[in-house]
């Protein structure tokens, strides 16, 4: 019998979709449900590669809240195009731990 190595990731998502103009809905495969608003994953968002240094502006130019124009799911990352052209991939792992449900923060300070 071969060896069959099996990449299973617990971090996977069943479907996300835009919940009005401020958030991001995600539905996981095990049936949790977290929203992430932009203003979240703007803050949660890791610092381009080439500029180690900088961390992402939460608003786009002219005050304008940047809105994920593109968001795609593979190899157990979100790779979210951004309305004002900052390209950012987020591991789920970092999203599911940074999930702000009920069940996740039980006790919020
Ligand atoms: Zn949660």
């Amino acid at each position: 019998m071969a060896d069959l190595i099996q990449i299973t990731n617990p971090y996977k998502i069943r479907s996300c979709q835009g919940m009005g103009n401020y958030a991001l809905e995600i539905y996981w495969d095990d049936a949790h449900h977290s929203i992430f608003t932009f203003d979240q994953l703007r803050i949660l968002q890791p610092p381009p590669v080439d500029q180690p240094g900088r961390t992402s502006p939460l608003a786009g130019a002219g005050n304008v809240k940047p809105h994920p124009g593109k968001v795609k799911i593979a190899d157990g990352r979100m790779l979210i195009s951004w309305s004002d052209g900052y390209d950012a991939i987020y591991t789920l792992e970092a999203l599911r731990a940074d999930c702000q449900c009920a069940e996740c923060r039980p006790h919020p300070h």
